[in-house]
């Protein structure tokens, strides 16, 4: 499918772009019918008329669980941009290339299980505060169900450890492996970010993958990273606060996923390949299905 590779570029008032490539036909205006639609066009108005912004009136339909599986809005945000890209893994690729081919794979998986509605966030240029905060912006004003940011973890650069890999150094460390789930209690939908966090870490866990627990403010420094609050100690799942801007600024449930140590030169391997980009994608899909599994039909 050609479709979900499609990126449609806007050009925002700062020197970033952000791109998206939709899963099914693109469609900003996305609406769920009946009671929804009614009720969601009432709140607009109101902010119309008050001179509010609509973003308010995406929280009333943010509940994926109401919502056909073919209207629900999954936002996959490529974590940093081509001009700034994140960590170097220990063969020398960038974090950034890595988060778009997962994304990618995510995507289709998504894409494939029904959810076409599923939209990928791709930045352009430097990778500001208000960069990040357009990425949340985005996603607000898609009235996007649930915020989904695909990253890779490295250490601090000073922790690592030279080696010679294809006639050039690079830099590694193996002493940590796994993904980490981030949330943020700044988020207005925490609870639900925290249980779609423990439904993706058990499918990844389901998939074969260890969680890291380096960023254990309780047994670890910020020698090799950052620390944080273990919010669930048997799933990996820390709290960012107010230290991860596409987090607490989304309106909707939103999970950042290091999906595991590049600079780790074993875990890169897989990481790096399809078959670790495919249990990835599965794990994602399947949380979102047993996430947004509908409950009770809103609409008769
Ligand atoms: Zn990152």
């Amino acid at each position: 499918m050609n479709a979900w590779r499609r990126r449609i570029g806007r050009r925002l008032r700062n020197p970033a772009a952000v791109g998206v490539a939709s899963g099914g036909p693109a469609s900003p205006m996305h609406t769920p019918k009946g009671k929804i639609i009614a009720r969601r066009l009432a709140i607009a108005f109101v902010a119309a008329t008050m001179g509010m912004s609509c973003i308010a009136a995406t929280d009333a339909s943010a509940n994926c669980k109401f919502k056909a599986k073919k209207d629900i809005i999954v936002i996959v945000d490529v974590g940093h941009s081509d001009k700034d890209s994140g960590q170097i893994s220990s063969r020398g690729m960038k974090e950034y290339d890595l988060n778009l081919k997962l994304a990618q794979r995510v995507l289709e998986e998504l894409v494939n299980s029904g959810f076409v509605s599923t939209q990928m966030i791709v930045i352009s240029g430097p990778n500001t505060h208000a960069s990040r905060l357009q990425r949340s912006k985005r996603a607000n004003d898609l009235a996007a169900d649930l915020f989904i940011s695909l990253h890779h973890d490295g250490v601090k650069n000073e922790t690592l450890i030279p080696w010679q890999h294809d006639g050039k150094t690079r830099w590694f460390l193996d002493k940590f492996e796994g993904f980490s789930l981030w949330v943020s209690q700044k988020n207005n939908r925490y609870e639900e970010s925290l249980s779609f966090a423990k439904t993706l870490a058990d499918r990844l866990m389901a998939g074969g993958l260890k969680f890291t627990t380096h960023h254990d403010e309780l047994t670890n420094t910020d020698k090799y990273g950052r620390i944080a609050p273990l919010v669930d100690r048997e799933r990996g799942i820390y709290d960012a606060s107010d230290h991860i801007a596409v987090l607490y600024e989304s309106h909707m449930p939103a999970v950042l996923v290091e999906a595991g140590m590049i600079v780790n030169r074993a875990e890169e391997q897989v990481l790096s390949s399809a078959t670790g980009r495919a249990t990835v994608a599965r794990a994602v899909a399947t949380a979102v299905e047993r996430f947004c599994a509908v409950r009770t039909p809103q609409t008769r």
